[in-house]
């Protein structure tokens, strides 16, 4: 979603004639589009701070002026401590007020400290913002934004703020021009995104399933996935049309957190793991060839080995063909932060070692799976060898491939050659530019 925002804030820019450029050296902004959502993502942005404040003296030595500015979730949830900290930023604001770009910018310089905007206001960004410029061939669309689950461990709802949802004509319209800029492949966003519940030109509450239907319909939408769900609000139509739409990519994040009922309850996570259990059937019965994914946090306050081993257990058990792990995070303000039974980092350390041991084998074992098959790979990117482009394949594995350039941003068959832990490595079979129709995994 920071990549989405980052985009839309350049999108602002533009009409005060500012264009992107990929040095921050000698740049008349610089904007730091910060994480909050573990203490390490926060700390990097001090970090980077000290490093940009060079390019901000250099700039002014020669005469000119660079405008640091630090946006996203550090600033919401930090701001005063970030400004004591770094007094030399200039603006500061946060992910719902980056609308208001021109007229902060318009203050810096006028008073002696920093221009702030962390406010949540009552208009909405989205009704503010300019029509998006450009698009890459693999684009974001945020259709959610926000959380009310309050998670124990999560600093979401205090930074993002409440839950809400774009309505769906506004989420069409902008589908409709990433389409024609050249995206064949949209990302829907959200934080919860599958609690999606926007009003329709119908009078109508409109759930995810029902928006990807009518986003498959759009010429030139290839690919539609979403991302990031929150399993409680996984719903039957949604379910569904992981059956029905060919557009919808057989991939899926689905974050458990923990495979112990016991933790679950602690974080305030609404599922428990045999729930978690019976939505994979359901989700694998509409879609066999359904490859999941998952985010685990381990460590977290009273967690034992028992409890551990059922995470492991539960990795084992479902086949998650990639996750993101982390060692719990005190998050300030969260209420996980303040319970008594907090677990030593060493012992974090540990389990996180073992249990990414074991993700890693899935990841590899599934990639490995993929050699011989002929698989369809959206071109996304140039690869770091000449000739080489980087796409994505219907699961999500990135695929390196030697392909002349007038194939960028076009689907083509991949014949898979070689799977490491981390990507594949396939030939051009006939190029084709159609949606994913073989179910390699069935
Ligand atoms: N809405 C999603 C979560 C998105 S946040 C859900 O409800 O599942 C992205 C991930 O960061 C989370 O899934 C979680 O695994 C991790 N995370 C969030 N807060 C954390 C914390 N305090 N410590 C460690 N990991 C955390």
């Amino acid at each position: 979603m920071n990549v989405y925002d980052s985009a839309r804030m350049a999108d602002v820019l533009a009409r005060l004639g500012y264009t992107p450029v990929d040095e921050a050296a000698g740049a008349d902004m610089v904007i730091l589009n910060t994480c909050h959502i573990r203490e390490k993502a926060a700390q990097k942005v001090y970090a980077e701070l000290g490093r940009l404040r060079r390019l901000q003296e250099d700039k002014k030595k020669t005469g000119g002026r660079m405008i640091l500015a630090v946006a996203g979730c550090v600033a919401q949830a930090e701001g005063e401590e970030l400004l004591r900290r770094a007094p030399f930023v200039d603006l500061l604001f946060g992910p719902q007020t980056y609308h208001r770009l021109p007229r902060m910018v318009a203050m810096v310089g006028q008073t002696a400290r920093a221009v702030v905007d962390t406010d949540f206001p009552a208009e909405r960004k989205f009704d503010r913002l300019p029509e998006t410029a450009a698009a890459a061939a693999a684009a974001f669309l945020t259709v959610q934004e926000g959380c009310d689950k309050f998670c124990t461990f999560c600093v979401v709802p205090y930074t993002r703020g409440v839950e809400y949802s774009r309505p769906v004509a506004a989420i069409l319209a902008e589908a409709r021009r990433l389409a024609v800029a050249g995206a064949r492949q949209i990302t829907l966003l959200g934080q919860n995104v599958n609690c999606y519940h926007g009003a329709s030109p119908d009078g109508e509450e409109w759930r995810l399933g029902r928006l990807i239907r009518e986003l498959a319909a759009i010429e030139g939408v290839a690919r539609i996935r979403y991302t990031t769900s929150y399993p409680a609000d996984m719903d039957e139509k949604l379910i569904a049309a992981h059956r029905d739409v060919p557009q919808l990519m057989p991939f899926l994040h689905l974050p458990v957190q923990s495979g112990s009922d016991k933790i679950l309850a602690a974080m305030n996570r609404r599922h428990k793991v045999d729930d978690y259990r019976r939505l994979v059937e359901r989700l694998r019965s509409a879609r066999p060839d359904l490859a999941l994914s998952s985010d685990f946090i381990v460590g977290f306050p009273g967690e034992t080995d028992d409890d551990f081993e059922a995470t492991m257990r539960l990795i084992k058990d479902v086949g998650f063909v990639q996750a993101y792990s982390f060692k719990f995070s005190c998050r300030p303000g969260t209420p996980a932060a303040a319970m008594e039974t907090q677990i030593p980092e060493d012992l974090k350390e540990g389990r996180l070692a073992s249990l990414q041991e074991l993700l890693k084998d899935r990841q590899q074992a599934f990639n490995e799976g993929c050699v011989g098959q002929v698989l369809p790979v959206l071109l996304e990117r140039r690869g770091r060898h000449p000739g080489q482009m980087v796409g994505r394949s219907p699961y999500m594995q990135p695929v390196h491939v030697d392909a002349p350039r007038s194939l960028f941003g076009t689907i083509v068959n991949l014949r898979i050659e070689a799977g490491s832990a981390n990507s594949l490595a396939g030939i051009l079979s006939t190029a084709v530019d159609e949606t994913c129709s073989e179910r390699a995994f069935a």
